[in-house]
């Protein structure tokens, strides 16, 4: 057997049962052939077995659903440019040793686990989930940064009529939720005893079906709740998409690693950082200074033809909203002009 197929063998039996049964449900869905097979006359575009120490990092993104395309939009405004393969499960960068597996967000932890992928972009909330529940399993995952997407929280909610005072009120009361591993610690935690009936989706409607007395699910704008006659109650997490890694890499795929982590946080202050130009009068240059936000020293420049005015640019890492040119201008700011950055390193 040759060490290709060796690898393949025991990655594919490392892999849990839910990854296969996706990928292959993934796989019907699109028509596909296996990706991972080392069959010479696949159309894969990868010329080698992605699995196999072949010098590029993998990286696990959800495939189709709130994260995926800000997912793959952060690669791409790092400078990674992908091209699908006609399986659409993965991605190669061809400017970039870099190879994108696209999964479902649930399968991202088992990934990395595995060593498939080596890093991954997924919701800290999936992320705790699995831990909470595996922690063995997926102690080794590392959340690296928060990307600043897929805000949500994972909340506990009633039906507007229960008589909820606290946490307590929920003492031999069934909840329903697809955060068992999260809601049971939480619980432990207050020292409340409710039986809890796991549900894969829908599970605002358990109440109104009478499944459980309450919910424990994940909440953005809390629209859902509402058209559904609940009330959230209890914040159990805050969370946000995160890059998880896990610590199998060589110092080869360490250096792309660190590469692409440069290049994120690079993109992340570029995205949250504004350019500020304005022309300020000399007497009010120190007021000017301070209302800038989030602006550590700006340059200042002469004006030609103007002894009492100095031109300021500064990077300003804060948002600049309209109340603080307001106060710029008040302060004898004009010419006021506030500009996105597209790339920062620094
Ligand atoms: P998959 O098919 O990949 O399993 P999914 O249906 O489990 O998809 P999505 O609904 O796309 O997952 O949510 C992915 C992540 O988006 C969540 O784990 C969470 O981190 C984040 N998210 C942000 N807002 C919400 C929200 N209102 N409801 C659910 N998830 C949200
Ligand atoms: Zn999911």
């Amino acid at each position: 057997m040759t060490k290709t197929k060796t690898m393949t063998k025991n990655m594919t039996k490392n892999m849990t049962k839910t990854m296969a049964k996706t990928m292959a449900k993934n796989m019907a869905r699109t028509g596909a052939t296996n990706p991972l097979a080392t069959n010479p006359l696949s159309t894969n575009p990868l010329s080698t077995n992605p699995m196999s120490g072949d010098g590029r990092l993998k990286i696990a993104l959800q495939k189709s659903g709130r994260l995926s395309e800000m997912s793959v939009g952060l690669l791409e405004k790092a400078g990674i440019s992908l091209t699908k393969s006609r399986d659409q499960l993965l991605c190669r960068a061809h400017n970039f040793p870099l190879d994108v597996f696209l999964v479902r967000d649930d399968d991202i932890p088992a990934f990395l686990a595995t060593n498939v992928c080596q890093v991954g972009i997924l919701g800290q909330n999936a992320l705790l989930e699995k831990q909470a529940l595996f922690a063995e399993k997926y102690a080794a995952l590392e959340e690296v940064m928060a990307l600043g997407f897929g805000r949500c929280r994972l909340s506990i909610a009633a039906p507007t009529s229960f008589e909820y005072r606290s946490v307590d009120s929920l003492n031999g009361k069934t909840i329903a939720t697809s955060y068992r591993g999260l809601l049971e610690a939480y619980l432990r935690d207050k020292g409340v005893e409710a039986d809890i009936v796991t549900m894969e989706g829908a599970v605002e409607v358990a109440p109104r079906t009478h499944l459980a007395d309450a919910i424990c699910d994940l909440v953005s704008t809390g629209n859902t709740l509402i058209s559904n006659g609940l009330q959230e109650q209890d914040v159990i997490l805050q969370s946000q998409a995160v890059l998880i890694k896990n610590n199998n890499m060589d110092s080869e795929l360490q250096e792309i690693y660190e590469k692409i982590l440069s290049r994120i946080r690079a993109v992340l202050r570029a995205d949250n950082s504004r350019y500020i130009m304005l022309n300020s009068p000399i007497d009010s240059l120190d007021a000017i200074k301070a209302v800038l936000p989030g602006s550590a020293s700006p340059t200042v420049m002469p004006l030609q033809g103007r002894e009492d005015m100095v031109a300021v640019h500064a990077v300003c890492e804060e948002e600049v909203f309209w109340t603080t040119m307001e106060e710029l201008q008040r302060n004898g700011a004009n010419s006021i002009l506030v500009v996105p950055i597209e790339k920062m390193l620094d």
